[in-house]
C-alpha cells in the first residue's frame, strides 16, 4: 500500500486537541510540551551568527558536514568504544527525521515493528505511514517500566524485522543500563531483526547507568541509533539530529532517502554545533540543565506523592507518568484538568499498550510553576474524589 493511503491510518489530534484549547485561555500552566524552557546557549548561537557572517548558508553535503560527522563519531568512540568512523554518522533534520529514516531504510511492506510501550508516539505512526505492523511490547510501572527480558525473547519472531527501544525514555523516563541492552542486541542477533534506539535524552540521566546501543556495534551489525541536539543544548527549532548505524547495507540507502526528503540539514546550524562540540564550556552548559531538571524531578515527584498520586521516580529525560489519580479516562482526566485548573498535560493513552490510566507531565518548567499545578492538581483530586 502507498504512502498517501496509510496516511489516514495515523493522527496528529490527540495531543493537538489538548493545546488547541489551552491556546484559547488564560493563566494556563503547560506541562504537556515536551520541550526544554532554557533557551540555546548564547554561544551555540554566536557561532550560528558567525558561520552565517563567513558565507556557510548554501547547500552542503546530503550527509551532513564530514567535520561534524567526525566530531560525532569521536564522542561516540571515546564514550562507548563503538569504533565509529565519519561514514557511520548521518546528519538529520532533528531527532524525528532521524527515526524516519532509519525506519524507511529498512521496512518494507507487511513488516513487523516490536515497540516498547508505553513509547513516543512517532515510532508507531511511521511505522504505520511505511505500511509496516505495529507490535507493542508492553511494560509496566510495578516493574520500572523496564522490560521483561524473558518475555521479549518469546515474543520476538521470524516476522520481527526491528525492535525500537527509547532510554531514556518519553513519557516513563525509565532508563535502560548494559544489562538491558545487552540482552535486546542478543536477542535481535538470535532473531535477525534491528534494534533501533532513540537515545535524545541521552545527557539527562540521574542516577547512572545509560548505556547506548552504540556499545554493542562491534557485536552486532544490524543497529542503529537515532539521536539529536534538540534536547540536550535547547536547540528544538533549530532541527538538527544524527542517525548512526553499523549496517554497511544501508549505507547507500540512507543518502537517497536523505536526499530527497531534505537535500541537506542546514549548513550554519552544523557549524554551531560543531564549535559546540568541539567547546569546553558545552560539557559545563549541559551539566546545569542536568542539575535542574534534577531538582525539577525531585520537586515534581515529591508533590505528586504528597497528593497520593501513584508514581515512579523516574531515572531520566524531563518527564514522569503517574497513575491518573481519579475514576476516569487518562483523556478525560488532563481534559477535565485542564477545563477547570487550567493545567496542561498529556493523556497516557497517546503513548501506545500501557499508556491508558496514565498521564504524562513535562517537568521542564520553573520550579514555581511546578508547584502551582501541583497545587491544582491536588484540589482536583479533592474535587473528584
Ligand atoms: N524522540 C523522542 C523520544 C522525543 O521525545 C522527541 C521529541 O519530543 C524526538 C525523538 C524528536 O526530537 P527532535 O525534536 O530532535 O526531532
Amino acid at each position: 500500500m502507498a504512502i498517501a493511503e496509510n496516511l489516514s491510518k495515523v493522527d496528529i489530534t490527540g495531543i493537538r486537541r489538548l493545546f488547541e484549547i489551552a491556546g484559547k485561555k488564560e493563566d494556563i500552566i503547560n506541562l504537556g510540551i515536551g520541550e526544554p524552557d532554557f533557551d540555546t546557549p548564547e554561544f551555540i548561537k554566536e557561532a550560528a551568527y558567525k558561520a552565517m557572517k563567513m558565507g556557510k548558508t548554501k547547500y552542503g553535503p546530503t550527509t551532513g558536514l564530514p567535520e561534524l560527522r567526525e566530531a560525532i563519531s569521536e564522542k561516540y568512540n571515546k564514550a562507548w568504544s563503538s569504533d565509529l568512523s565519519a561514514e557511520d554518522i548521518f546528519i538529520t533534520v532533528g531527532g524525528e527525521n532521524a527515526l524516519f529514516v532509519a525506519m524507511a531504510a529498512v521496512l518494507k511492506q507487511g513488516e513487523e515493528v516490536l515497540i516498547i510501550s508505553p513509547s513516543f508516539p512517532s515510532y508507531s505512526s511511521i511505522a504505520t505511514i511505511l505500511g509496516a505492523k505495529v507490535k507493542y511490547f508492553r511494560t509496566d510501572m510495578q516493574n520500572g517500566f523496564k522490560p521483561d527480558l524473558e518475555q521479549l525473547s518469546k515474543i520476538i519472531s521470524n516476522r520481527t524485522k526491528m525492535i525500537i527501544v527509547n532510554s531514556p525514555s518519553n513519557p516513563t523516563g525509565a532508563v535502560y543500563d548494559a544489562g538491558i541492552m545487552e540482552r535486546i542486541v542478543e536477542t535481535a542477533a538470535k532473531n535477525g531483526c534491528y534494534v533501533l534506539s532513540d537515545e535524545v535524552y541521552d545527557a539527562f540521566t540521574y542516577s547512572g547507568g545509560f548505556t547506548s546501543l552504540a556499545k554493542f556495534f562491534k557485536r552486532y551489525d544490524k543497529l542503529m541509533v537515532a539521536n539529536s541536539f534538540s534536547k540536550v543544548y535547547s536547540m528544538t527549532g533549530w532541527r538538527l539530529g544524527f542517525l548512526l548505524t553499523n549496517d554497511n547495507e544501508l549505507k547507500n540507502d540512507i543518502p537517497k532517502l536523505q536526499l530527497y526528503i531534505n537535500t541537506c540539514p542546514a549548513t550554519f546550524t552544523q557549524y554551531a554545533v560543531l564549535e559546540a562540540l568541539k567547546s569546553k564550556e558545552v560539557a559545563k552548559t549541559v551539566e546545569q540543565f542536568r542539575e535542574a531538571y534534577r531538582r525539577r524531578r525531585d520537586l515534581v515527584y515529591r508533590l505528586l506523592r504528597e497528593s497520593g498520586i501513584e508514581v515512579n521516580l523516574p531515572e531520566g529525560a524531563f518527564y514522569i507518568f503517574p497513575k491518573v489519580p481519579v475514576n476516569m479516562s487518562s483523556v478525560d482526566f488532563c481534559t477535565s484538568l485542564l477545563n477547570e485548573k487550567n493545567v496542561v498535560t498529556v493523556p497516557g493513552n497517546g503513548f501506545g499498550e500501557g499508556g491508558e490510566g496514565h498521564f504524562r507531565i513535562s517537568y521542564a518548567a520553573s520550579e514555581e510553576k511546578i508547584t502551582e499545578a501541583c497545587v491544582r492538581i491536588s484540589e482536583f483530586i479533592r474535587e473528584h474524589s
